[in-house]
């Protein structure tokens, strides 16, 4: 009977203002949380609909680079090793899903500001997460452009995902298939049901709350502690610099082809829009000073706010009191890396009552 109404539904979507669909999900919002999560459900066979408004910006602006260590500290990101064996698969099934590539891979070049930092380096490579990524021979060539006193340290399997492009494929192939409905959602038209919930026309077993920052605005999960970290960025053209390795210093310069480059990113903790500012043009313009000393133009300015939380692990789980509703947030600064393996745990604790890890289940925080 699901089955038969919601075939009925993605042939005429009007359906919906008349006659009750019944589907196994509601996904709200279309960001990396919400297609990872899409993704496990059309692996799985499972029915569901997404909400998306346009609220939020962060998969759209994001630089989307994944670098399994964190070279301010020169420690490992959490879990790096196991999410990339899960996350690089995952964007390589979608490229070819959609016949577009999202993954390009590149070295990062860390720039050293200190023979001290340089030394830690080295401390670095015997650490034992530390030594697949980390290459021992430093790199002392000079590269036009790019401003660099000491030699640089080379960052392997390093790369990025286009995250834009990523969010419009999968934004067009929902289309197509009829499974997103580009509104708001409004929490108060939720009703509970023993099996559970009606949203308007719409009968669902669960809904699952993906809305990266927007999650402030949603009452049955705006108890959980989660910071707005607003990071902006702007795109340069600069026609005498030509590196395709990312240039990691006190920002990120990353190679976009054609001597364009993404640079990034503003933290910002009190701003709480999306738009970009002067502020964080200038912020960023300065900055780059100390980086390259090559001529360029600003093409483009964009900005969003990572849905951050204090202790740096992402939100996951199911509610307390409405076990139909669950949530998928808190991706922070590194989306890319965690979302497909945060959405294939929720996944499998909401259809098969596997426990989540106790470090990213909502329950570690009280409502
Ligand atoms: C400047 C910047 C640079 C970044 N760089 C990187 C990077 O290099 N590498 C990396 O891994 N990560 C990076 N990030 C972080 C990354 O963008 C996030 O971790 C990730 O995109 C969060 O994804 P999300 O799906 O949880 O949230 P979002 O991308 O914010 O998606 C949430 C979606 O929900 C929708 N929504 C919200 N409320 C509602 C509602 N009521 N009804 C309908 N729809 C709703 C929103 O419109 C939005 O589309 C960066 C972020 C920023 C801002």
């Amino acid at each position: 009977m699901r089955k038969q109404a919601f075939f009925l539904f993605k042939k005429y979507p009007k359906l919906t203002y008349f006659y009750t669909v019944k589907i196994d999900y509601i996904i709200v919002g279309l960001g990396l949380a919400g297609l990872s999560f899409a993704e496990e459900l059309i692996t799985a066979k499972k029915s569901f609909l997404v909400f998306e408004d346009d609220s939020q910006t962060s998969s759209l602006v994001a630089g989307g680079i994944y670098n399994p260590v964190i070279l301010k500290r020169f420690t490992p990101v959490w879990n790096a090793k196991e999410q990339l064996e899960i996350a690089l698969p995952f964007y390589e099934k979608l490229a070819q899903k959609f016949n577009q590539k999202f993954d390009k891979k590149f070295i990062t070049k860390k720039v050293f500001k200190s023979i001290e930092e340089q030394n830690n380096w080295f401390t670095a490579l015997d650490k034992p997460n530390l030594t697949d990524y980390l290459d021992p021979n430093l790199d002392s060539k000079k590269y036009e452009g790019v401003i660099g006193d000491l030699c640089f340290g080379n960052v392997k399997e390093t790369g990025r995902i286009d995250t834009k492009k990523l969010v419009e494929a999968y934004r067009d192939f929902l289309e197509k298939e009829n499974k997103i409905q580009f509104e708001k959602f409004d929490y108060s038209k939720i009703e509970f049901e023993e099996d559970g919930i009606t949203y308007k026309n719409i009968a669902a077993q669960k809904i699952v709350f993906c809305e990266g920052f927007g999650m402030k605005k949603n009452p049955f999960f705006n108890y959980l502690p989660l910071n707005e970290a607003k990071g902006e960025l702007i795109i340069i053209h600069a026609p005498k610099l030509d590196i395709d390795f990312l240039v990691k210093s006190t920002l990120f310069v990353l190679p976009l082809g054609n001597h364009y480059y993404k640079v990034g990113a503003t933290f910002n903790w009190n701003d709480k829009t999306s738009h970009p500012s002067e502020e964080g043009k200038m912020e960023l313009v300065e900055k780059l000073q100390k980086v390259l000393n090559i001529p360029y133009e600003i093409v483009e300015q964009s900005a969003g706010i990572r849905p951050t939380v204090k202790d740096r692990r992402p939100l996951v789980g199911v509610h307390k009191k409405f076990p139909q509703l669950a949530i998928l947030n808190g991706l922070g600064t590194r989306g890319v890396m965690i979302a497909p393996t945060v959405a294939k745990q929720l996944f499998h604790h909401i259809e098969n009552q596997e426990k989540l890890d106790s470090e990213i289940d909502i329950n570690r925080f009280s409502s």
